[in-house]
């Protein structure tokens, strides 16, 4: 377990820059967590506190009950064998095990080779290889020591979304096999969509919010959140809606426009027939949006209730009651 107290970290100099002001942050043993924030928000420097590459100014970094500020150099260079981090950008594709023998190494690295995708590689330069296959070599660099927590910094930032999305499922695949702790800093919400399980939202080096990937989702709470989340799932009415004639002014000529919002097991189309049924109203859907947060389906329907005022608004309170999350968008003529 990965737990940061109130880390705040001051960057020296004429201009003093507060980079993190206060970061406390509980990341679980076989998670995968994303810190998500816009460029300068903190996040390279909030990943480097994690192996105290970069002194935090005031605050406790503690790994399974080992507190790292507390460490010397050498302790912290024992600790660190635990800890493998990948970049954007990386040079070093040399393997260095110190101490072990010539055989043990070509079978480490054969091992690696193999887990990352490589092994018909092993005497490519690495000007021979691509972008997607260097982060690779880099992500075998990383567990050569065999850690227990991977550390990512735009991992994935320069890469084509293709090889992306084949990094992210070697670390997806990584996480499952081994078990190893990956913590995922990024400016792509599409990333953490893909491979997270928590994510943290970083602004100005404050935590804005975090929370569980699919609930974050479906219900982000701070404009930070909201806004990395519209960058990807689209929450605006589509203009064929806003065109129907949308107020929000309750009356007998207009009908209920209601967003449902779905995820996990409880799925739109039992929960429509039975508003249908429950209260004898006419529902019908004007607009639906499914997606998968990677194996959780989420999504929203949009419906006009059709019936009286009264019926529409019974109905209403039972959706509520509902485990789906759902708001009244406004009322449109009952001849939309
Ligand atoms: P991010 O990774 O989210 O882009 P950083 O952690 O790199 O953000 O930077 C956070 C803030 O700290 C920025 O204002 C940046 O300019 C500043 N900063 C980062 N590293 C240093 C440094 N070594 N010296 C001075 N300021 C720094
Ligand atoms: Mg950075």
């Amino acid at each position: 377990m990965i737990t940061l107290k109130n880390i705040t970290k001051t960057y020296g100099g004429a201009a003093q820059i507060q980079a993190l002001k206060g970061i406390n942050l509980t990341i679980d043993d076989g998670e995968i967590f994303g810190i998500i924030g816009k460029s300068g928000a903190g996040k390279s420097t909030l990943v480097r506190c994690i192996n105290m590459l970069e002194k935090p100014t005031s605050g406790q970094v503690i790994i399974d009950d080992k507190d790292l500020t507390k460490m010397n150099e050498s302790q912290l260079r024992a600790e660190r064998k635990n800890i493998g981090m990948i970049f954007q950008h990386f040079n070093l594709l040399s393997l260095e095990l110190i101490g072990a023998s010539k055989d043990v190494i070509e079978k480490k690295v054969a091992s690696l080779l193999d887990l990352v995708g490589l092994s018909d590689r092993a005497g490519n330069y690495p000007s021979q290889l691509s972008g997607g296959q260097k982060q690779r070599v880099g992500i075998a660099r990383a567990l050569a020591s065999d850690p227990k927590i991977l550390l990512c910094d735009e991992a994935t930032s320069a890469l084509d979304p293709q090889t992306t999305k084949s990094i992210l499922e070697l670390l997806q695949d990584i996480n499952k096999r081994l078990g190893i702790t990956i913590v995922v800093i990024t400016h792509e919400m599409a990333v953490v969509k893909e491979i997270c399980h928590r994510v943290a939202v970083i602004e100005s080096g404050v935590i804005k919010e975090m929370g569980r990937v699919v609930d974050i989702f479906t219900n982000p709470q701070s404009q930070t959140m909201k806004d990395f989340v519209t960058s990807i799932i689209n929450m605006e009415l589509p203009a064929g809606i806003k065109n129907l004639g949308v107020t929000d002014q309750l009356s007998p000529d207009r009908y209920m426009l209601v967003r449902l919002r779905f995820k996990g097991a409880a799925t739109s189309d039992p929960v429509v027939a039975d508003i249908v049924r429950k209260f004898n109203v006419e529902v019908s859907v004007l607009y639906g949006n499914i997606d998968y947060i990677q194996d959780e389906p989420f999504g929203y329907l949009i419906v006009v209730i059709m019936g009286d005022m009264e019926t529409q608004a019974k109905a209403f309170s039972y959706i509520k009651t509902l485990p789906i999350g759902s708001e009244v968008l406004g009322y449109v003529p009952r001849n939309h």
